[in-house]
């Protein structure tokens, strides 16, 4: 961390930063400058509020150097982190998940002809929301408990892991107990008790990046999952709020080598909500792979003319299994391979 001081700042001032830095366990060294005093800290300042230090009047700048994230930082994790979501390995150089699967379960039998049709077409988890986070509360809020069930039945009939979104603390035993791959929405990538409490459970975590959210304050989300002592973490990007509305949100494939620089983490993309719109599902999908992407989180629905959310933005089966053969050959061109149960 580089500190900036006021050339005219008194000694005991500057004495007394000093003191304060080095209680703190960290090295202090000074250049003097002709017009600024330059204080460079060493070692771990994580926690050093650097919005306090600027509250000093003789303090000009505070800049960071180190990432404020230590758990998920590439840096002193310099290999991939694996997660397996029921025996299905994702992140390094396994085979690409392809998840596909209703926005929201609607119910037993759709759930089951969903799944059997995203089994056939090459996907190798099902997803399906049964606590739904809309904007609206006069929408359709999902099946709650009676929809994981339906989801359990389900995967026991075609074998593929469940993924759905917790959107309370309050269910957490019931998704322990039932589901593979617990969500965190993108509306919930802050609810920073949630966030702890999935970090102390030992089943896998799909953090969605927030509506907002920068990069970093994404990772320092998945930080706090480590942080409480749950390693299993796999981000989704799943588009982003600006100014565009030819698009439901702008889809930011960029995030793909930046996380995997920065981070250990695999990157699963979710070109569904990225885009708003079946048509770009295809596209997105196909760049979001040539990126460098661990895999794909797809709405499919059986009937999207009558599905009772996210409709325009769910693909039939017959398309994702178009999407899922040409995956397999832009993977293969970048060296990678579609998961194939
Ligand atoms: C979802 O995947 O069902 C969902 C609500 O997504 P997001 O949190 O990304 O909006
Ligand atoms: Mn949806």
């Amino acid at each position: 961390m580089i500190i900036t001081l006021r050339k005219d700042a008194p000694q005991s001032e500057i004495d007394s930063l000093i003191n304060q830095f080095e209680k703190e366990g960290l090295q202090v060294n000074i250049i003097h400058g002709d017009n600024f005093n330059v204080f460079g800290l060493v070692g771990d300042t994580a926690k050093i509020d650097d919005r306090r230090i600027k509250a000093n009047p003789w303090v000009e700048n505070v800049n960071r150097i180190a990432a404020p994230y230590k758990l998920v930082n590439r840096m002193f994790h310099p290999n991939d982190s694996i997660v397996d979501v029921g025996g299905i390995k994702v992140g390094g150089d396994n085979p690409i998940v392809m998840i596909g699967g209703p926005c929201s379960v609607e119910g037993k039998e759709e759930i089951i002809n969903i799944a059997k049709a995203v089994k056939e077409a090459g996907g190798s988890m099902l997803r399906g929301g049964a606590y739904k986070p809309r904007t609206s509360p006069y929408a359709f809020q999902g099946l709650g408990y009676e929809g994981i069930m339906d989801l359990v039945e389900a995967r026991e009939i075609t074998g593929l892991p469940i993924v759905s979104e917790l959107m309370s603390a309050d269910k957490i035993d019931e998704f322990i107990e039932h589901v593979d791959l617990v969500q965190i929405g993108a509306r919930n990538m802050q609810n920073f008790d949630l966030l702890k409490a999935v970090g102390k459970i030992n089943k896998p975590i799909l953090l969605k990046r927030g509506l907002s959210a920068t990069i970093e304050e994404w990772i320092m989300s998945a930080e706090y999952i480590m942080a409480s002592g749950n390693p299993n973490v796999i981000l989704c990007e799943r588009g982003i709020r600006t100014f565009e509305n030819y698009t439901r949100n702008t889809l930011d494939l960029a995030v793909i080598p930046i996380i995997k620089e920065k981070t250990h983490l695999p990157i699963i993309i979710d070109p569904s909500h990225a885009t708003g719109d079946w048509k770009l599902v295809e596209a997105s999908s196909l760049g979001a792979i040539a990126a460098g992407a661990d895999g794909l989180l797809i709405e499919v629905h059986d009937n999207p003319e009558c599905a009772w959310s996210d409709g325009a933005q769910s693909l039939k089966p017959e398309k994702f299994k178009c999407l899922v053969e040409k995956a397999k050959k832009v993977a293969k061109a970048v060296g990678r391979e579609i998961y194939e149960s």
